[in-house]
């Protein structure tokens, strides 16, 4: 910490540079008639071959935008944008129908804070082109409300851009009206991990969805000169402290260490929930400015459902330098839906954060009494005040991010091995498990009197169903729990706390903090008490078995390990998946992991109304993207399903022993720090057992990982010879792929008595032949369904 800062030497406020930035206008004093202008900014190239170009007026110095439009006859813009890997050239085809863009556009909207203003203005002074006065103001009518729309979505971020000392790099925006592909974006952001994005806002199934038709690393980055990413600032020694009143609403100061990096800073990017409010912010306990907007299209931009706020200081803070930055937030993220049950809506950005760096954290919280409240890390103090308790926890070490949790709970514990679980349940049901009364209706035949025709009464019977029991499970959980929690030491090295707590949360989902897991109130019913909807044998392995395993599997795998960017959340939602697969296995034997996998692959296989399969929306890689896809379950059956097969397929490919020691190994090299998709490719061909290549490993990546595709698979086959020399020969025919499609699958070939014996084929896209020699006659040769390859048979 160093002393409150000194010389507070007022620059321009936040607010007032956003004004000014949103103020602009164009210039008509800087409107061009231009020919053969062009622009290139890395991988992105900009061709303004015929019309008018009209510059905004300068904010802090800067132009900050242009329009240019091709209203002249014969007119034209175009782009050019080439991907540099083809699985993005897939995707920019899938929404384009090119895998390279080359769009001619009448019309664009250029907002940057780089030097393409400047690069443009230069250009045209070189060329000589002519000032068009007469078009100046009839281009400000037709296009301020445009500009001034669009700047005032983007205005916090370009406030914040102006208000830090100049990079080398800036953002630059580009709105297109295409003439076949009509509005779209593309964008040059230097602070994103893949600087450059194309892509077109739309709306599908009444919903307004962001499609990313490409998003890759600008040429500048992928040169192995590059630096690395150095973030501007960051954030660690949280010190939270919170209070929830009677109606559940958090009013909180938090509090965390600033550290300045290698450039001087005084404006500040955070994040936090939508639901909730940054009233004040200081810094060294001065008052700073909060500077909150976010537009539809910029929240469309980013995947996640939090709002960014810029925290501005009144000078410059030095490089290096470490400050307190203090936020005072509120907001009503607790809900009830009634019988004493509590959900915690804003889960991960209830506190205001900055990416998701590893931090110590001190958590305070002040609550009513008759409320339990769980939060990862050691009780240093629990106090009752009157109806309030206060309760103080330290994290033992840095975690990625601080959930809690509330309500009136039971609990059941158990530890082993130096680990400990405590499992709390819901007193009370939540009320989404309530069974609907049944309604029986008995028909009953009457004769009142020898002489009265008989007839028919019909009664209607209102029975209600006596409610679950919503801690049926709560000690089963906590056992099956705290076996799970060992196992997955063993398996992959000490978690990172040893003290794990699990909690209720309305809804069918659950979420692995660090410490801390959300379990769905489902999970604690007896199954035969669930909602019809959920018996499925399926969804009853889903509420008992797999969600806590797969939650506790979180401890490792996305919060010992994270992944680097959003390309490697299958990485670890697959691993949680196919850890949680692996506790199952362990539990009830080879059969019912693969009843598992035949589901999920049944998943990825099922088509929608344009007849495609849902495995076909990207590759598992794409994260997000996946989201705006045209089926509603491609993000999570790609990201979590064909995750988890990915795995199992490299499981079969290297064996088990290999496999294991590949997590293991995972873990222990990626501890605290981002892994990529692509270390873990570097780390399978370092395991690899003799006879599989690195090139087969690679191809096993292309064309599972970065790419689609479910081949359908034939086996035939021919036996001849006899005791003790057998030889079986036959063909491996692949179909429902592209040409390219190349995978090593394993053909089995069975016996009566013994082991299986496996053959490992390259498939093509002509029929690929395979031999071998045996001691005894087979009882069959096959690929066995759904047990080792993602493949449909024929
Ligand atoms: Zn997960």
């Amino acid at each position: 910490m160093v002393a409150p800062l000194a010389g507070w030497a007022a620059g321009p406020t936040a607010a007032e540079t956003a004004r000014a930035v949103r103020d602009a206008g164009l210039d008509l004093d800087q409107c061009y008639r231009v020919r053969d202008l062009s622009l290139y900014k890395d991988d992105i190239r900009l061709y303004f071959n015929d019309g008018y170009l009209i510059f905004s007026k300068p904010v802090a110095g800067e132009r900050i935008a242009a329009v240019f439009t091709a209203d002249v006859e014969g007119g034209d813009g175009e782009i050019l944008l080439l991907p540099p890997q083809r699985a993005e050239r897939q995707s920019l085809a899938r929404f384009t129908g090119s895998p390279n863009l080359d769009e001619h556009f009448r019309t664009a909207l250029l907002m940057f804070t780089d030097d393409s203003g400047r690069a443009l203005l230069e250009s045209i002074q070189k060329q000589g082109s002519r000032k068009a006065p007469e078009m100046g103001p009839l281009l400000a009518e037709q296009w301020a409300p445009v500009v001034s729309n669009i700047l005032d979505s983007f205005a916090p971020r370009i406030a914040g851009e102006l208000l830090n000392p100049r990079r080398a790099d800036g953002l630059l925006l580009v709105a297109l009206g295409g003439k076949k592909l009509g509005t779209f974006d593309v964008v040059y952001d230097p602070t994103a991990p893949e600087q450059i994005l194309a892509g077109q806002l739309m709306e599908r199934n009444q919903r307004v969805v962001y499609d990313v038709w490409t998003s890759f690393v600008a040429r500048r980055y992928r040169a192995a000169s590059a630096p690395p990413y150095d973030p501007p600032f960051s954030l660690n020694q949280f010190r939270i402290e919170a209070t929830i009143d009677e109606n559940l609403h958090l009013r909180a100061v938090t509090r965390a260490a600033l550290k300045i990096g290698a450039q001087p800073l005084r404006s500040f990017a955070f994040d936090v929930s939508r639901a909730e409010q940054v009233t004040a912010a200081r810094i060294d306990g001065v008052p700073a400015e909060v500077l909150i907007r976010e537009s539809t299209r910029s929240r469309a931009l980013r995947a996640d459902e939090n709002d960014v706020f810029l925290v501005t200081a009144p000078d410059f803070l030095t490089p290096g330098s470490v400050h307190q930055v203090e936020f005072e937030h509120q907001g009503t993220l607790i809900t009830s839906p009634g019988n004493g049950v509590y959900s915690v809506d804003a889960r991960s950005n209830w506190y205001p954060r900055s990416g998701s760096a590893f931090a110590d954290y001190v958590l305070k919280f002040r609550y009513p009494r008759r409320l339990t409240l769980v939060t990862p890390g050691d009780i240093v103090a629990d106090n009752i005040d009157g109806d309030w308790r206060i309760t103080e926890r330290h994290t033992p070490g840095p975690i990625r991010v601080a959930g809690f949790n509330l309500g009136d709970y039971q609990k059941s514990s158990a530890s082993a091995g130096g680990l400990t679980v405590d499992v709390f349940g819901n007193r009370g049901l939540d009320p989404a498990l309530q069974p609907p009364p049944t309604a029986t209706t008995i028909a009953r035949v009457v004769q009142e009197g020898p002489r009265t025709p008989r007839r028919e009464v019909l009664t209607t019977v209102i029975q209600n169903v006596p409610p679950p029991d919503p801690l049926a499970r709560l000690n089963t959980v906590a056992a099956d729990v705290s076996a799970c929690f060992q196992y997955f030491s063993g398996l992959f090295g000490p978690p990172a706390l040893k003290a794990l707590t699990v909690s209720p949360i309305p809804g069918t989902f659950g979420q692995g903090f660090p410490g801390l897991v959300y379990l769905s109130t489902l999970s604690y019913l007896d199954p035969r008490e669930r909602p019809p909807a959920t018996r499925s044998a399926t969804l009853q392995t889903f509420f008992s078995d797999l969600m806590q395993a797969h939650e506790v599997a979180h401890q490792w795998w996305g919060n010992v390990v994270i992944g680097k960017s959003y390309q490697d959340e299958w990485l670890l939602e697959g691993l949680a998946h196919y850890s949680a697969l692996l506790w199952l296995e362990k539990k009830k034997g080879p059969k019912a992991l693969e009843e598992v996998m035949a589901d999920f692959q049944a998943d990825l296989l099922k088509t929608g109304a344009d007849n495609q399969t849902v495995e076909s929306a990207g590759p598992v890689t794409w994260g997000y993207r996946l989201e705006a896809s045209k089926s509603p379950e491609a993000f999570r059956v790609i990201t979590y399903e064909k995750g988890a097969w990915v795995l199992h397929m490299l499981r079969k490919r290297l064996g088990n022993e290999r496999f294991l020691k590949v997590l293991a190994e995972l873990r222990r090299q990626f501890q605290f720090r981002g892994v990529g998709t692509a270390d873990l490719l570097e780390l399978v061909k370092k395991s690899a057992p003799p006879g599989v290549t690195a090139e087969s490993l690679e191809a096993f990546f292309d064309n599972w990982v970065y790419s689609t595709g479910i081949p359908t698979l034939r086996v035939r086959y021919s036996v001849k010879g006899k005791a003790p020399s057998w030889r079986v020969s036959g063909t491996v025919e692949q179909s429902a792929v592209d040409q390219n499609f190349s995978v090593d699958i394993p053909v089995e070939i069975q016996f009566a008595k013994g082991a299986t014996q496996t053959v490992w084929v390259r498939t093509s896209n002509e029929p690929v032949s395979f031999s071998a020699t045996l001691k005894q006659a087979p009882a069959r040769v096959e690929i066995p369904a759904g047990a080792s390859v993602l493949a449909a048979r024929k």
